[in-house]
């Protein structure tokens, strides 16, 4: 079976990792810090925080500001469910805007008639997650702009997006938002097995993120309220979590990402292959990818007629190729149903999801093997 993505280790991770193990920290050590760094510099931000997950890094940029019971987070329905439940994580409600089909992201025409009604409700949110849905950049400028006027926070969920560049930043940046989120699971750009990371150009954030990921503890005298017992003292002065990651997971991502742009490169030359051999093909719809960003890949999406879409997927399935359907809108799952979410509340989202499969994309694809893929994709579309 040819997956839809996986991993690339070399043997370079495996010597970085094996060395934490023979080391005398395998977790809370030098190397989570070297990570936090490497990533702060590449993408351009001047404090980050590394975890186990970018589920937890949404949760403790959620609770860095400020989101709790009676606020409201808006996500889109295009998306992994934790990109919502964050928001339930901190006693606060969800609500979704639509997406334009086109680009699977967020429409701004969307958000601003949903902002203005929110305005005349006053349910306006306090905190937006907009998702650079395939590694396909957001249309951040509006949606700052749109922040200024509403007067909500951003948090960017870059977890498909890490290596993809934005009005010539690279995501992370935090241009145009308060927070940026990265995955780091195998089936995302760069791994750490398990992982996540929060960028921010804001040290109060980072600092509210830090305490929290590490069970609200601080020992900093400046943060202690009451005077320190000693010099092995700590205070706990907020509920936090146990979110930490650990110095192998660090170690192997600091690896990881010296290969990130070569990773970035043969998605781009894979993806122009997948562009040119269904360009002929109109009952193939291709991904769009705007001229003047650099989209980081993570998935590279097809779209076909919804009626023919079920056996299309069998179809590739039974050739051994790991096609995936990306997203079951979030507000169609279950959990979400029970609270009201309904089918036909984001047309564009149900009409993307019906129409998507996710073709085989990750570096070690060979052009052979993605020839199976292309001669596959035809003979069941066409
Ligand atoms: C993968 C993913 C997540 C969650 O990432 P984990 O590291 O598995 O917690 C969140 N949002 C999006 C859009 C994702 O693709």
């Amino acid at each position: 079976m040819i997956p839809y993505g996986r991993q690339t280790i070399s043997d370079e991770d495996i010597d970085a990792v094996c060395a934490v193990l023979r080391s005398d920290f395998l977790t809370q050590g030098p190397a989570v810090e070297r990570f936090e760094k490497a990533v702060a510099t590449l993408v351009g931000a001047a404090h980050s925080v590394a975890v186990n997950s970018a589920t937890s890094a949404l949760h403790i940029a959620c609770m860095a500001l400020d989101l709790g019971p009676g606020d409201m987070l808006w996500t889109v329905p295009n998306t992994f469910v934790a990109s919502a439940n964050c928001a339930f994580y901190c006693g606060a409600a969800v609500d979704f805007v639509d997406i334009d089909a086109a680009t699977g992201n967020m429409c701004i025409a969307a958000l601003r008639a949903k902002l203005e009604e929110a305005k005349a409700s006053g349910t306006l949110p306090k905190v937006l997650i907009p998702v650079h849905f395939a590694g396909e950049p957001c249309d951040m400028r509006a949606i700052f702009d749109l922040s200024r006027l509403y007067g909500f926070r951003i948090i960017e969920d870059a977890s498909h997006a890490i290596g993809g560049f934005y009005a010539g930043d690279r995501i992370g940046t935090c241009a145009f938002s308060d927070i940026t989120i990265f995955s780091f699971h195998p089936v995302k750009i760069v791994t750490t097995a398990e992982g996540g990371l929060a960028t921010t150009q804001d040290a109060e954030l980072a600092r509210r993120m830090a305490l929290v990921r590490s069970h609200g503890i601080t020992r900093d005298a400046a943060y202690m309220p009451d005077e320190a017992d000693g010099p092995w003292a700590y205070q706990q002065i907020a509920l936090g979590y146990n979110y930490r990651m650990t110095d192998m997971q660090a170690a192997l991502g600091c690896s990881q990402l010296t290969a990130l742009d070569r990773f970035i490169a043969r998605r781009h030359r894979l993806a122009q292959r997948y562009d040119q051999a269904f360009e002929t093909c109109p009952s193939i719809g291709r991904p769009i990818r705007a001229p003047d960003n650099v989209s980081a890949l993570h998935l590279y999406v097809i779209h076909v007629a919804a009626e023919r879409r079920a056996a299309i997927f069998a179809q590739l399935r039974r050739a051994d190729i790991g096609v995936n359907v990306h997203y079951i809108p979030v507000h169609l799952q279950p959990y979400y149903q029970k609270m009201g979410f309904r089918a036909g509340q984001f047309p564009q989202a149900e009409a993307h999801y019906a129409q998507a499969i996710s073709l085989p994309m990750f570096f070690s694809l060979t052009l052979e093997e993605q020839d199976t893929v292309i001669a596959a994709v035809k003979s069941a579309a066409l």
